[in-house]
């Protein structure tokens, strides 16, 4: 049974052209995919960002015991069942993310849903944080193209720290979460359950730090992708012994990153050309929001570290981190931000200047009317004062010439 069955699903998993329409998971109304094959509708409702401890237990159990085998084969069901009984529940009971026997790591190996190079590729599942993002992967990848991925880390960051509020207090949880994905084209990943043209995705996180447990569990991990890339060799951790700006020295080495196992559960055996899809946040302010905002995600980001970098070269993955796209834009939109506050600044000085220059020809105009109206006062004034002297002057003609005429009269009557 279990691998030889895969080909079967694979054929089963043709679209029947039935719209995935019920539920908040889908963006893509044209998304088909064969009901039987739906992943449960509860991870990412919008309620399900506040559901208590008790409620996410409950779909850990429902999904680790009961999956869809269209959607995780039998090896999955198996694996899953492990888990749940060997890390979810020993890690609730004991209240410590870490599950230990005889002060040994209880860790359990799970096969991811894709194969590299004909062989299952197994991961070392070590506390409950790292099981939990495992679980999701498992039950929920892939998903239709386009999907709000950055959801999906969100809410698994916020379950995490649901279930560690509760059930692990006094033990640190994960500071980071990573998810990586790539959209699966005609012909890759052949071995796959699904057909091409869905994203598939993984999402994990860092260790829990503080934990006595957490070197064993990075030591697994170290391991772990040891024996897949070989023959190709990790080289020594960048940020083992790296200085930093503070002048101290981080010891962070292989294994202790989020993004260690969201990469290695999606890592295929495609073409390198193929780009892989990674994004890490912090998880403290995400765990604290009291509902889901799309730019939570965005203002928790965080790159890839040196560690994660040499990784991803090690294994050659064409590796595009979302952080440095999502930098970028918030560049590009700052800059167009400022550059429309340094445009509307400069309308602004012209209008003032517009209207200080209009303000001031109208006084020039003003002051240029007075001047004309005192012009043209002074000119009706010179000529009232000519028609006056005018009028003098006629006034005394006239007496002049009367006094003539009188004084001939006078001569006239006298001579007689
Ligand atoms: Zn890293």
């Amino acid at each position: 049974m279990g691998l030889k069955t895969w080909p079967i699903f694979f054929l089963r998993s043709v679209p029947s052209l039935i719209c995935w329409t019920n539920t908040t998971l889908i963006t893509n109304n044209n998304y088909s995919a064969n009901m039987t094959d739906t992943p449960s509708t509860a991870f990412l409702e919008t309620g399900s960002w506040k559901w208590d401890a008790d409620q996410i237990i409950a779909y850990i159990e429902k999904e680790c015991l009961s999956p869809s085998i269209k959607r995780v084969g039998n090896d999955g069901k198996q694996d899953l069942r492990a888990v749940h009984a060997q890390i979810i529940l020993p890690s609730l009971r004991g209240g410590d993310p870490f599950v230990t026997n005889d002060r040994q790591l209880v860790y359990v190996w799970v096969r991811t849903k894709h194969k590299v190079q004909g062989k299952d590729l197994r991961v070392p599942i070590t506390d409950f944080f790292t099981a939990l993002g495992w679980i999701i992967s498992m039950v929920q990848s892939p998903v239709a193209p386009n999907i709000n991925i950055e959801r999906i880390l969100a809410f698994y960051v916020k379950w995490c720290s649901t279930i560690g509020d509760e059930y692990f207090l006094g033990h640190r949880q994960p500071n980071t979460a990573s998810i990586a994905w790539l959209t699966l084209v005609e012909g890759q990943d052949s071995s796959a359950l699904y057909t091409p043209h869905h994203d598939i995705f993984s999402v994990s996180s860092s260790l829990p730090g503080g934990n006595p447990y957490k070197l064993q569990a990075a030591k697994m991990r170290h391991e772990c992708l040891m024996t897949l890339l070989a023959p190709r060799v990790l080289p020594k951790a960048p940020r083992h012994g790296q200085m930093q700006t503070d002048g101290t020295r981080t010891w962070v080495d292989w294994g202790h990153c989020a993004e260690t196992l969201a990469v290695l559960c999606i890592y295929l055996d495609v073409p390198p050309e193929r780009r892989m899809k990674g994004l890490a946040v912090y998880t403290g302010t995400i765990a604290q929001a009291s509902s889901f905002q799309s730019d939570l995600v965005r203002k928790a980001k965080k790159a890839a570290c040196d560690n994660c970098k040499v990784l991803m070269q090690v294994a050659q993955i064409a590796y595009e981190d979302r952080c440095s796209a999502i930098q970028h834009e918030e560049d590009m939109n700052k800059k167009k931000r400022e550059q429309d506050a340094k445009d509307k600044e400069k309308k602004a000085k012209e209008r003032r200047e517009m209207e200080e220059r209009r303000a001031k020809e109208k006084i020039q105009e003003l002051k240029e009317r007075r001047a004309k109206e005192r012009e043209e006062k002074e000119k009706q004034r010179l000529a009232d004062e000519q028609n006056r002297q005018a009028r003098q002057r006629q006034e005394a003609a006239d007496r002049d010439a009367k006094q003539r005429r009188d004084d001939e009269k006078h001569r006239k009557s006298n001579r007689r």
